[in-house]
This record gives structure tokens, sequence and C-alpha cells, in this order.
């Protein structure tokens, strides 16, 4: 056996923006009740389970070979997909895949980021988008969002105007906050986008800044929120990344995809590894969204818990004062504001409750879960935080 205490240290030549880190990631804890990391609670049923198996099974008989480079078939039903989930009808070629929406946007931003150029957020949002700036060497610009978490546009169209990034982030619905952007916003920003020219460290102009709109949680929007899907046909410098890791239930199965341009998504397919979407990943995708109805069938559901949700923390007080509901488009709720946030995310812990700390100081984040799950973080709030 190696015992690793006696293994001689070398001190590896890590670079200085990765120096002190820790590898990303929320707790991964052995409870009951898990509402961390906005999942969708429920498994695939047998019958999706029984035919996703047998094409998995297929899969598996060619795995000697490479899988399908630039698999077509799968960017072909995602664009079948998104034609009748959203009403816009794209072309196989503007669709991108990846393992997860965190590699689409690694991908966005080893595309059109790096040395000398800078993306651009609004704060607080997804606290991924820093560590894709770290590792792909882009500096990391963020204004902030008004008290409410929604986004000012007008702040966001002067912040582009100066700083010009290659890349402008866009989590709508927003996580931690749950925050979705109108139409028009995002047409602005885009726009302020397109008139920007990124130039390169010698001067050259290499052109106009890429807006991507991260709708992961695109699905739990609520009525009357329309995708960024229908800006596509005029905004080439606009993409819209979307994951099957949530309304879809397959957060395991890693299968993140983008639509835009095909000049962008030809831009993607240049940074990408060799065969990075295994042949089982691409029969799982392909299957799932066979089933896409199926898979999707509780969203609607999920959506009226959070609304449920909304507004039950809403009617909570403590102390006589109301808690801090953040309106949310999205599978989860941030609620606060409490001094003692740590302790509260403890307390429900130690009932089997799991949910996040994260967001701006006091804030907490559930996740909807099941309405079993929901009833137990309900009781077991109500008695942590003293309601
Ligand atoms: N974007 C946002 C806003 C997210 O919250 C998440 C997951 N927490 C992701 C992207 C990444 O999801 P995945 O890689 O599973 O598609």
């Amino acid at each position: 056996l190696l015992d690793d205490s006696s293994t001689p240290h070398a001190r590896l030549p890590v670079r200085p923006e990765h120096a002190g880190f820790a590898p990303y990631g929320a707790p991964q804890l052995d409870v009951p009740i898990l509402l961390n990391v906005n999942e969708n609670p429920y498994p695939p049923d047998d019958d999706v389970v029984r035919s996703v198996a047998a094409d998995v099974a297929d899969a598996v008989r060619g795995l000697n070979r490479y899988p399908d480079r630039d698999f077509l078939p799968l960017r072909s039903d995602l664009a079948d997909f998104l034609a009748r989930e959203s009403g816009v009808r794209l072309v196989p070629e503007q669709l991108w895949a990846a393992n997860g929406s965190n590699e689409i946007m690694l991908h966005v931003m080893q595309a059109f980021g790096g040395p000398g150029r800078a993306a651009l957020s609004f704060a607080p949002t997804y606290s991924m988008y820093p560590e894709y700036a770290r590792d792909t060497a882009t500096r990391w610009l963020t204004i902030p969002r008004r008290d409410d978490f929604s986004l000012d546009v007008d702040a966001a169209v002067e912040a582009i105007e100066t700083s010009a990034p290659a890349v402008v982030l866009i989590a709508s619905p927003n996580n931690p906050t749950g925050t979705a952007m109108t139409l028009e916003g995002i047409a602005r920003i885009a726009e302020a986008a397109a008139r920007v020219t990124v130039r390169d460290p010698d001067g050259t102009a290499a052109g106009c800044g890429v807006v991507v709109v991260d709708e992961a949680y695109g699905e739990f929007r609520r009525t009357g929120t329309p995708s960024a899907l229908e800006l596509l046909g005029a905004h080439p410098n606009l993409a819209v990344s979307r994951t099957m890791s949530k309304a879809f239930a397959l957060a395991g199965a890693r299968v993140g995809y983008l639509a835009a341009s095909v000049d962008l998504v030809d831009a993607l397919r240049v940074v990408r590894l060799p065969y990075h979407l295994s042949g089982v990943t691409q029969a799982v995708a392909r299957a799932a969204l066979r089933h896409a109805d199926v898979l999707l069938a509780q969203v609607d559901e999920l959506r009226a818990r959070r609304d449920e949700t909304v507004a039950w923390l809403r009617r909570q007080t403590r102390a006589g004062v109301p808690l801090d509901v953040v309106e949310s488009d999205a599978n989860f709720v941030l609620f606060g504001r409490f001094d003692d946030r740590a302790e509260i995310w403890q307390g429900l812990l130690d009932r089997g409750v799991l949910i996040r700390v994260v967001g701006p100081d006091g804030y907490l984040r559930v996740s909807i879960g099941t309405a079993e799950e929901m009833t137990v973080f309900r009781s077991a709030l109500v008695e942590v935080a003293g309601l």
C-alpha cells in the first residue's frame, strides 16, 4: 500500500491566479432531503429508464470506436426540441452541446476570452462565472444589480461601452436570485456589445462583443417571460445556453447545449477537445429528448410549488420582521436576511434538510423539491429560525 505521508512533496508551478483556491462545489452530503444544487427531485420513470438503457446498450456495442465528433444527429434533435419548446426554428449547425452548460461556457470563454480580454457580468450571479474567466486568463468585470436584483440595462450598456468586453454573461433566470430579464433589455445589451470593438493587445480590431444568455433555468420561467432564443435571428453576436440538468431532470448525464449563429457555434468547435461528448452521453441525450414530454412533465408542478414557497416564506416573520423573499423564475428561492445564516443552515442540516449558503450576506437559497420535502423544509425552518 502506498502511504501518502511518505511521498515527497514538490513545489509545483501552480499558476498564481490558482494559488490558494479549492475546487468549486457545494458540499455533497448524505442527507435525506437535498435542496442545495437546484436539481429536479424526480428521477426518470421506469419506462424512460428502460428506453434510455436500451439506447445506451447500443452505444456500448460501438465503444471500441471514437464517438461522432460533430454529433449532428443530437444537434438536430436539440433544434427540434427548441422549435417545440420555444417556437424558434434553428438549423442543427446553430446548436452546440457539451458536458453540462459549465463546459459550454468554458468553450465560450476559450473561444472569445483570453489574455488581454474581459468578460462582464452582473453581481450577484452564478459563482462559476469568475472561475471560467480565471481559467482562461480573461479579465473578470462585474457591475452590481439593483437592490431587487434586477439588471440595470442603462448601467450595463454604459459598462459595455466603457470596457468593451469580449464576452457578456447574463444568467436569466439568474442564480442565486431567480431574477429573469426582459427581451427588450437583452436586445439592448446585445446591440451595445455589437457596437463595441474588442481589440487584441497589439491594437488589432478582433470583432464585437459576444453576449451569452444562460437559460439553465429557462423552462421554469413564469408565463410572459419569453426565451432569448426569440432574439437569435436578429443578433449574430448572441448565444443562448441551456442545460438538461434542471428541468429535464438529467443532472447526472452532464448535457448542456447552446444555440447561436452558425459562425458563433463554429468558433466553439475550434476549441472543443476531439470527441468531448462521449458516445454514451450522446445516446442518453438523444433518448432523453425523445422522452422530453415525460421528463419535463413535472415542470409546471415545480413552478407552482416555487410560487407557493415564495408566498409561504413571505408570510413568515422573525421577531416581528417579515422575511425578505426574492421573486423567482427558477426552481429555487432566495430568502433572508439572517444575521446567523450559517447557524440556520446547520440547524436545517441537523434536521436532514440540506440547503445552500449562497448570495449576498444574510441570504439562503432553497431548491424546490417534492411536496413532502418542502413540508419538512418548512417545519424545520419554523423551528430553527423561530418563525
Ligand atoms: N448556469 C447556471 C446559472 C447554473 O446555476 C448552473 C448549475 N448550477 C449551470 C449553468 C451549470 O449547469 P450544468 O453544467 O449542470 O448544465
